[in-house]
C-alpha cells in the first residue's frame, strides 16, 4: 500500500474527509428567535498526500469583501487530487454581519475582538469558539484577510509579528508590496491563534464593500505563494506562485489626521513614497478656499488613505508606514 492510500481522512463538524476529496459543510453556530438556524460554511480540501493543515479565511468584518473573493479564486486553482495537505477555507467568518455587509454583528460587536470567545457567550463568541475549536486548533498556519474599515483603502499588506522567524519566512514569501511588522491585538484571531501554536498571516488590500481587483489579484498570488513555500503546491516557474521579491518590511506607521473640516483633495496614491513634510493634498470649503495644506509627518509610503470627500477635524486621512 503506498503512504498516500495510508492516509487517514480529516474529521471536521459532524462529517469525515476522505484523502483527495474536497466537502462543504456548515458548521452549527446558533439559531436565530425566528428559528433560522445560523451556520458557518467550510469547505475542506483534504490532499491526497500528506503536508500541513492550513485556513484561509475572510470576512470577520462583514462589511471586508475582498477576501471572499480571494478565496473563492484560491479554491478554483486547487486540486485535493494534487495538494499536498489539508486546506480548511472559511470565506465568511461574521455570516451575519456579511448578511448586511456590516462589520459587527447584530448586537454590535466586533468579532475580531471576540476571539477566543466561548460556546455559552455572546453570538461573537460562539462564532470565535466554534472558528478556534473546529478551525484553528486543526492547523498550524492561518491567513486571515481583511481591508480597509469605514472608507478607508489600504495598499496591499501583511501585518504580522516580524521578529518570529516563521512568521517572517511566510510574510515574505506572501510578497504583498509592504510587510508592517504589528502588535498582536487581544481579542483578535490572530492574537488567539498565535496563542495556541498557529502561524498568522494578516493581510489587508482595498476598501470595505468593495471588490478592488488589484487588492484581489494581490491577495490570490500571496496565497498561492504562501501554499508554495510551504510545499502544498509546486510554484509553476514564471507564474505568480514563483518566489517575489519581499515586501519593503516596515516597523513603524501612524495616520495623519486632518486638522480641519472640509472638502478633501489628495494628492497621493497608494504605494507613494513621501518624504517628511511633503505636500499630500488640502482640504477647502465647498467655494474651493484651502482651508488647511494636509503633510506628511514622516516620511515613508503610503500604505492607506480614506475615500471620503467630506471629513471632519481629527479624521484619519493618509497612513504613512516608515519602512525599517
Ligand atoms: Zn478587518
Amino acid at each position: 500500500m503506498s503512504r498516500a492510500r495510508a492516509r487517514e481522512s480529516f474529521a471536521i463538524g459532524s462529517v469525515r474527509v476522505r484523502p483527495g476529496s474536497a466537502r462543504e459543510l456548515e458548521l452549527p453556530v446558533t439559531r436565530l428567535v425566528t428559528g433560522a438556524d445560523v451556520t458557518l460554511p467550510v469547505r475542506v480540501l483534504h490532499g491526497r498526500e500528506d503536508g500541513p493543515t492550513v485556513w484561509i479565511n475572510a470576512a470577520t468584518h462583514g462589511d471586508e469583501l475582498v477576501g471572499v473573493e480571494v478565496v473563492r479564486r484560491v479554491l478554483a486553482s486547487l486540486s485535493p487530487r494534487t495538494l499536498r495537505g489539508t486546506l480548511i477555507a472559511v470565506p465568511v467568518v461574521n455570516v451575519l454581519g456579511a448578511m448586511t455587509a456590516d462589520r459587527y454583528l447584530p448586537d454590535r460587536r466586533d468579532l475580531n475582538r471576540s476571539f477566543p470567545g466561548s460556546p455559552r457567550g455572546s453570538l461573537a463568541a460562539r462564532i470565535a469558539h466554534l472558528m478556534m475549536t473546529e478551525v484553528v486548533a486543526k492547523c498550524s498556519v492561518g491567513i486571515d484577510l481583511h481591508t480597509g474599515s469605514d472608507r478607508r483603502t489600504n495598499l496591499p499588506q501583511v501585518r504580522a509579528d516580524l521578529d518570529d522567524p516563521r512568521t517572517r519566512q511566510l510574510a515574505e514569501a506572501f510578497g504583498a508590496p509592504v510587510m508592517l511588522h504589528a502588535k498582536l491585538r487581544d481579542g483578535s484571531l490572530r492574537h488567539a491563534a498565535g496563542q495556541v501554536g498557529a502561524t498568522v498571516l494578516l493581510y489587508e488590500g482595498g476598501e470595505a464593500w468593495r471588490f478592488d481587483e488589484w487588492a484581489i489579484t494581490a491577495g490570490v498570488d500571496g496565497v498561492r505563494r504562501v501554499l508554495a513555500a510551504l510545499g502544498m503546491v509546486d510554484a509553476e516557474p514564471g507564474s505568480d506562485d514563483a518566489p517575489p521579491t519581499a515586501g519593503v518590511e516596515c516597523r513603524e506607521s501612524s495616520w495623519v489626521r486632518a486638522r480641519h473640516t472640509g472638502f478633501l483633495h489628495l494628492d497621493v496614491a497608494l504605494g507613494q513614497e513621501v518624504a517628511e513634510g511633503e505636500r499630500l493634498g488640502h482640504l477647502s470649503n465647498s467655494f474651493g478656499r484651502t482651508l488647511r495644506v494636509v503633510r506628511a509627518r514622516r516620511p515613508g509610503i503610503v500604505v492607506g488613505r480614506t475615500e471620503a470627500p467630506l471629513v471632519n477635524s481629527g479624521d484619519a486621512l493618509v497612513h504613512v508606514a516608515t519602512p525599517a
